[in-house]
Parts: C-alpha cells; structure tokens; sequence
C-alpha cells in the first residue's frame, strides 16, 4: 500500500477514502476530522465531526451549537476505527485541544500535524513525537529567517516598557484563540500580578481557558473602565482593534502586537506597532526541521505557508517530499488578519 492510498490532498483538504472522512477540511464535508479551533482548520456545517472535547467547545462558543450534524469527541492517546482506517490524535502544542492526527492501515502510518509548535506553553498539552512514514508538517514559518528565540525574553521586553512608561497603557494584539491567553500566563510567570484588561472579544475563549483550570490572574474588562484606570495598565485586543477606534479610550497607548511575524521588523514598521513581540503558536524554521527529522518519516508533505524551502530542506536531507496546494489555510492566528472568517469579522466588529 502506497501513502496515497491512505490519504490523498484534495482541493477540500486531505481526504482518506478508506476511512471516509477529510482532515481539516475547507469545504463542507460529511466526515470531518478536526486538528483544532483556529477557524480556517475548524470549520461549520460538517455532517459530523470528530475532534478533541476542547475543540469541539470552542467550535461550538464560535458558531453555536448547531455547528455540525453530529461530534463525536475523542481524547489524546484514544484511537478509533473509521472503517479501513484506525486514528489516534495527539498533542500538537499548539493551541488549547490541538491534535496531530495519525492515520493507520496496513501497517503505515501518516500524521496529519495540524499546526504545531515544539516549544512549551503553559496553556497547552506539549507537543508529542509520533514516529511515522509519512508526517505533513505545517510551513507558516519555514525559511530559516524565522527564529521566534525565548518567548520569556519578549515578555520580560513588554514588562520593562512598563515600568518605564508607568502613565502609558500598553495594549497588545493578540488573537482571541490560544495566543491572548498564552502571553497573558507568560506575563503571569514573569511576576506580574496587577489586573490585566481585556477586549470583548477575547472574554468568551479566555474564559473557557480559565473554566479548563487555566490560572490567568485577575482579568477585567475594559469596556466600564475609564481613561485614568488603564493609565499604565496592560491590555490585551484583536490586532484589527489597534487601529479603531475602540484604541483611544486608552491614554497614549504603547501599541504592542504578538505574533511570530514581529521577526520581520518591516511588519512590525508596517502596522505601526511600536513594541513587537515575538510570540509564536508555530514551530520556527529549527522546530520544524527538528521535528520533521524526528519523525523518523521518509516522505513529508507540507502545507500552507513556505512550503518550498521545507521541501528543499527535506529533499537534502533524503526524504521524499511534496508540497500540498490546499487552498483555504490562511491562519487567522498569524496572518496580517486579511484573511477572516465569520469569527474574525465578529472580533473586529464587537467591543
Ligand atoms: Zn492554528
Ligand atoms: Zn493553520
């Protein structure tokens, strides 16, 4: 049996014929198999769907609780049958319920990485090593430009302009999904104990987080705060927010954005952002190739983002790789936010 015999890419995502179901797919399908929330993975109107408890949640916080004909949740570790083929999901490291998924029949296995980063985070499970004969990797950060470096460094960063600034309110870009709540507990590692403001629309996922026994310190909301309030506060926001008028409300706000682009200072000049923070929910350039060596897989596929260098890198190395043309992952997680979905447009337009 040949790989593609398991799995072939399809304009709709990847599609397992002897299992009937698609991975992350970005059409409507009748089987869905979920990697996570972030919503170009997670979509509405699946017949049903097959994902970790936390991701079917926050699909359902995020479109409802019609989101899909039928769910079915499946724990780390759990595998089950799907007609001609057995799944397991694991830790992806990315985001809160993040899974890697691995497809098995006759004797290979493929695994579906989802997003994935490799380094710790205290607001998810940490990513596990599947060995595998095939493992599609994720490529948002594949050139070896991409170097994110210690998160705690870029806190410790944003820590020191406030107390350099102490009448200035630092306000942070962060998406609402995994992102908001890691640099909040980051922040809350790093000592600081104040309350942290936040944005409408980060209230419902950090709330779930907290709900999953996430610790995040004393949260408030900035709507019902006034001007002198969140004078030295931090607060945190969708990036769209930065530029709205939603942003004045703050006295002389130091605009901050987290992501993993801020590496390319251009981005950062570009959307005015006076403190970058490098603060990725990816794996860098080494976390990729590190991981893709790990697996153990001969042959790699990889999918949206940088996908060339990563197949350069793979075939240098003696592996059969290929790039996956799925149209539709755009990351509402690291992206510039030009790509949105129905959430992201909610985020921009609610308080
Ligand atoms: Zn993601
Ligand atoms: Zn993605």
């Amino acid at each position: 049996m040949r790989p593609q015999d398991i799995l072939i890419p399809t304009p709709a995502g990847v599609c397992c014929k002897l299992g009937s179901f698609h991975i992350d797919p970005t059409r409507v399908v009748d089987r869905a198999l979920i990697t996570h929330g972030h919503s170009d993975h997670a979509r509405a109107g699946h017949g049903a769907v097959l994902a970790t408890p936390e991701t079917l949640d926050l699909m359902r916080l995020r479109y409802g609780d019609n989101f899909a004909g039928a769910t079915q949740a499946i724990c780390y570790g759990e595998s089950v049958q799907l007609d001609g083929a057995r799944v397991t999901f694991h830790p992806a490291g990315h985001v809160l319920g993040s899974a890697q998924i691995a497809v098995e029949a006759n004797g290979l296995r493929i695994v579906a990485s989802g997003d994935y980063k490799n380094v710790a985070d205290p607001t998810c499970a940490p990513f596990e090593l599947v060995r595998c004969d095939v493992f599609i990797t994720e490529a948002t950060f594949g050139l070896p430009v991409f170097r994110h470096g210690d998160p705690d460094g870029e806190i410790a960063k944003l820590l020191h302009s406030v107390a350099l600034f102490p009448e200035r309110a630092h306000l942070i870009g962060a998406y609402s999904l995994g992102k908001a709540q890691r640099v909040i507990a980051l922040i809350r590692q790093a000592g600081y104990d104040k309350p942290i403001y936040l944005h409408g629309a980060l209230e419902t996922t950090t709330r779930y987080y907290e709900s999953r026994g996430l610790g995040l310190g004393e949260l408030r909301s900035v709507r019902g705060a006034g001007k002198a309030e969140l004078a030295g506060a931090i607060a945190l926001c969708p990036p769209s927010a930065l530029k709205e008028l939603w942003s004045r409300r703050f006295p002389d706000p130091v605009t901050s954005f987290a992501s993993g682009w801020m590496r390319v200072r251009a981005r950062a000049r570009q959307r005015g952002v006076e403190l970058p923070l490098v603060v990725s929910d990816h794996a860098d350039w080494d976390g990729l190739t590190a991981t893709i060596a790990a697996t153990g897989a001969a042959e790699v596929w990889v999918t949206h983002g940088q996908e060339d260098a990563l197949v350069h890198w793979s075939v240098t190395r003696g592996l059969q790789a290929r790039p996956l043309d799925i149209v539709g992952y755009g990351d509402e997680d690291e992206t510039d936010g030009t790509i949105a979905g129905p959430a992201a447009h909610g985020e921009a337009e609610t308080e």
